[in-house]
């Protein structure tokens, strides 16, 4: 049995099944995930109620992206009952999986895995993190919100399907890229319900016409290293009524610290983390991902050293 600490390769699936039921997550790298800490905490902590989950463990394995066309069918043979997908795989598992949930469709990307009797099933959980940690952090609903997303990569796909089906008031998107702008956009378009308003615009040129009182949600990568660049000058916006930035590590971002200097109320990312896999863990084994989140986020502090 893996400790929360290893890190395995395709080659020590040669050894399963192992006693009890298997979980992994599949990245590259793989190494700083938090993961496994979260969902075997959970686990540990449903065996009190229920003995069957004691036999139960959530693994991590490093996996090259041209690997995961031959990586599936063998987490599928080996027994595994539920995957994770991280950098870089969530696109390209959409289409190496036997079904896609409705709601992920849209998307274009899957980060968890159900196991089917022939192949897997993909869900995207992130937007629920995100919506819940929206909720669990800053008190926010985006329900009737206005919204201003930065990014236009899998992450933002996921927080943007989320607003437009939980009914924003509007919709903001602000990416660097202006040829990946204008694709999100254009799939987004079809998804935008009656009343509510999508659009684009590059950060460096704010539009007159954005609201006050949007929740600005950083969904770059602008922000994982020191050196990187502000995702936009938050000061120069009309004022916003909170920020989150996806990232968690580092746990305050260049970002949060300008909103925070301006009095904006702020949250990291670490709530979205914590309650994706929280849904993740419900997916594949029916335990209410509200009853795994606390012990979840108590795992995941400890694993990144902030508890
Ligand atoms: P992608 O690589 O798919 O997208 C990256 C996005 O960041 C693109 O919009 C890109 O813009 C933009 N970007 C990258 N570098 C810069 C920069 N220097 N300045 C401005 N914009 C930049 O990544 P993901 O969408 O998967 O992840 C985005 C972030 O969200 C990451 O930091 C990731 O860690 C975080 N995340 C957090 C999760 C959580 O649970 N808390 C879950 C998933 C992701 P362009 O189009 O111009 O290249």
């Amino acid at each position: 049995m893996s400790t929360d600490n290893a890190v395995l390769t395709l080659t020590d699936l040669a050894s399963w099944p192992k006693p009890g039921g298997s979980f992994a997550v599949l990245g590259q790298p793989i190494k700083h995930s938090v993961s496994p800490a979260m969902h075997n905490a959970a686990l540990e902590r449903a065996s009190i109620a229920d003995p069957r989950w004691k036999q139960w463990h959530y693994h991590r394995f490093e996996v090259a992206p041209t690997d995961l066309p031959i990586a599936l069918p063998r987490f599928h043979k080996a027994g595994f009952s539920g995957l994770n997908l991280t950098v870089p795989h969530k696109v390209l598992a959409r289409d190496l999986v036997e079904e896609i949930d409705n709601a992920a469709r849209p998307i274009g990307a899957v980060n968890t895995l159900r196991r089917t009797p022939t192949g897997w099933k993909g869900f995207n959980t992130d937007g629920y993190g995100l919506a819940s940690g929206l909720a669990a952090d800053l008190g926010l609903q985006l329900k009737g919100a206005f919204v201003l997303l930065l990014g236009a990569g899998g992450a933002a796909r996921g927080a943007a399907v989320q607003c437009l089906q939980e009914g924003v008031a509007s919709l903001w998107i602000a990416n660097r890229t202006q040829s990946n702008l204008d694709t999100i956009i254009a799939d987004l378009n079809p998804l935008v319900p009656a009343g509510c308003q999508l659009r684009g615009f590059s950060p460096s040129n704010p539009p007159a016409e954005l609201p006050e009182g949007c929740i600005v949600i950083n969904a770059t990568s602008a922000g994982l290293k020191l050196t990187d660049p502000l995702p936009i000058e938050i000061g120069k916006l009309p004022r916003p009524a909170a920020a989150y930035d996806m990232i968690y590590n580092p746990t305050e971002t260049a970002f949060l610290r300008s909103a925070k200097t301006l009095g904006i109320p702020t949250a990291n990312g670490l709530s979205m983390l914590v309650h994706q896999g929280a849904k993740s863990l419900e997916i594949w084994t029916g335990i209410p991902a509200k009853e795994s989140a606390a012990i979840m986020a108590k795992a995941a502090k400890t694993a990144l050293g902030l508890a």
